[in-house]
């Protein structure tokens, strides 16, 4: 039997390692490839300006590659649960193909398409491949439950093995006999959207550092894996968060929106490191690579992930509710000209270093303003090329000490952190050129400049720019005393105990547990 496909686009915005889309193109006559845009899904009703340029681009890129293969793209407006079925009888398509998604929203999304298409007699086939590995399987190795350490996350992964390989991209020759019928109208009905049918301003953009698309990933891969040297002692603690140009790959954007697939950037650093000594998890690219993996696997197993409350990991502090520190944290207004130039360049450029996450994350909760970690999820998730919904909600419970990681006592200093790798205070002059005239030893702490200084500076502190918001000394140490007390209440459920760590057998309800309850519980 031949078919009629529509392959759903929705991550995984490539041609390679895209093994549904091969399916899709398997007894197929006609092919459909689509993108549904629907602004009004949860998950993109908080997206900045930049990412939705990076998504346009990834989009162009992605037609502009369907058309070598003699396709095109299909940008269809509305709810997957409407247009679906609309596109189903329109087009008379036998089957659907579409990479298995295992966000919440997405999973719940899914299972009624699966439905629909049920209804409407169409063969759906999901494939793997936003992920190195089937995070269920991971989950089921770990006798039900996501591993909450990276360590026994490793040990589960020995059982599994390697990674399964790319699959490679589909040439002519998958597409022979197959067409992708479209009218004159076709940029009309189903072209790409433009920034101002997305309801953002173009005016308002900054230079693009980070265009979109699979063409742009694969060629800064490349680059990557020809700095064989590099690729092999690359730690990344090593690394810093103030270069002035990025000192890790800034991958991130494109694994996000699966312009790059992880398990291509896998196999190709394993390509690298074959014959050579390299570094090892979890500082090496492989470790970072596998962190993704870890967090994913934890999101799909813990309810609540990207909240505190209900969710079973997390630790449950007092967080103040305090609108003006947000703002003037998220609006690059602390006085800490560390903090202020990291949230600057992250509203500019949509990218900052880990370790520049950690700095911002660390003081906007436990070490000074004592803002709840979600309140910080929510501007990353808005401001963020990489805003992706299980490693920001995952990192930001490891940064705020509510999860995963439990040494609250050590807090990052909006000082001192910074001039351990750039004593010039050269990051900052770039991204606040209000102070670049600042001598070197006032740079990170310009209120501390006799007036005479800041007047030659040409900034006066408190005019020109904030005082700092707080006495990062004092309230950091009462707030190492407020952790204590959240910690002291914590329940036994949120630490991680030792029978966990040795892998033993759980009485707890595991996610497969998890899924059918909640089917139940929606049917
Ligand atoms: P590289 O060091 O080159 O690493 C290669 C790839 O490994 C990355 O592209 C990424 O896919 C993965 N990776 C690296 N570090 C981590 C990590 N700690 N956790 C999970 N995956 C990792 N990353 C996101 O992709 N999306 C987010 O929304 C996000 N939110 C974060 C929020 C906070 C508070 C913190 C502290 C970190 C967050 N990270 C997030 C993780 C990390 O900072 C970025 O993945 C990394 O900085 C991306 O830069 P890169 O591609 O140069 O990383």
């Amino acid at each position: 039997m031949t078919h009629n496909c529509i392959h759903w686009f929705r991550k995984g915005l490539r041609l390679h390692d895209n093994p549904a889309l091969i399916a899709a193109m398997r007894d197929c006559k006609q092919l459909y490839p689509v993108f549904i845009l629907d602004p009004w899904y949860p998950n993109n009703t908080n997206i900045g300006i930049n990412r939705w340029r990076f998504l346009i681009g990834a989009l162009k890129d992605l037609d502009c590659s369907l058309r070598e293969l003699n396709s095109r793209l299909f940008v269809v407006r509305g709810k997957p649960d409407e247009v679906l079925p609309e596109l189903f009888n329109k087009w008379k398509i036998t089957r659907l193909t579409f990479e298995v998604d295992t966000e919440p929203h997405s999973l719940q999304r899914d299972e009624e398409v699966l439905k629909l298409a049920r209804d409407h007699g169409v063969e759906v086939i999901q494939k793997i491949s936003h992920t190195l590995y089937n995070l269920e399987r991971i989950i089921d190795e770990n006798h039900g439950k996501a591993p909450l350490t990276y360590v026994r996350f490793q040990t589960v992964l020995k059982g599994v093995g390697p990674p399964k390989r790319p699959a490679p991209p589909p040439t002519l020759e998958n597409m022979k006999g197959v067409s992708t019928p479209c009218t004159d109208k076709h940029e009309e009905k189903y072209g790409i959207p433009t920034l101002d049918e997305l309801g953002q301003d173009p005016q308002l953009t900054c230079p693009e550092v980070y265009p979109g698309g699979e063409q742009e990933a694969l060629k800064r891969l490349d680059e990557y894996m020809d700095k064989q040297a590099w690729v092999c002692s690359f730690e990344k603690p090593q690394t810093s968060p103030n270069a002035l140009s990025p000192s890790t790959t800034v991958l991130s954007p494109y694994i996000r929106f699966g312009c790059l697939s992880a398990r291509t950037f896998w196999w190709r650093l394993s390509a690298v490191y074959q014959g050579k000594k390299h570094s090892q998890p979890p500082v090496s690219l492989h470790g970072q690579l596998l962190w993704r993996e870890f967090f994913y696997t934890a999101a799909l197993g813990v309810p609540n992930f990207n909240k505190m409350e209900g969710n079973p990991v997390c630790v449950q502090v007092d967080w103040d509710n305090n609108p003006d520190h947000l703002a003037a944290w998220r609006e690059a207004r602390t006085g800490f000209p560390f903090i202020d130039a990291i949230m600057t360049q992250l509203r500019q450029e949509g990218w900052i270093h880990h370790l520049a996450r950690h700095a911002v994350a660390c003081f906007l909760t436990r070490g000074d303003l004592w803002v709840s970690w979600e309140e910080g999820q929510k501007v990353f998730e808005e401001l963020l090329l990489d805003a992706d919904w299980a490693l920001n909600a995952g990192n930001w419970q490891w940064l705020s000490a509510s999860a995963f990681f439990h040494q609250y006592y050590r807090v990052y200093s909006p000082i001192a952190f910074g001039k351990k790798t750039d004593k010039h205070g050269d990051y900052i002059k770039k991204y606040l050129p209000l102070l670049k005239k600042f001598p070197e030893q006032y740079i990170y702490e310009p209120w501390k400049a006799p007036r005479s200084v800041q007047e030659q500076a040409g900034c006066i502190v408190g005019k020109d720019y904030p005082r700092p918001i707080v006495e990062h000394e004092v309230i950091s140490k009462k707030n190492i005393q407020r952790m204590k007390a959240a910690y002291a209440k914590r329940s036994p459920q949120t630490v991680e105990s030792p029978a966990k760590e040795k892998g033993k057998k759980h009485k707890g309800e595991s996610i497969k547990d998890m899924l059918t309850r909640k089917k139940k519980k929606s049917a």
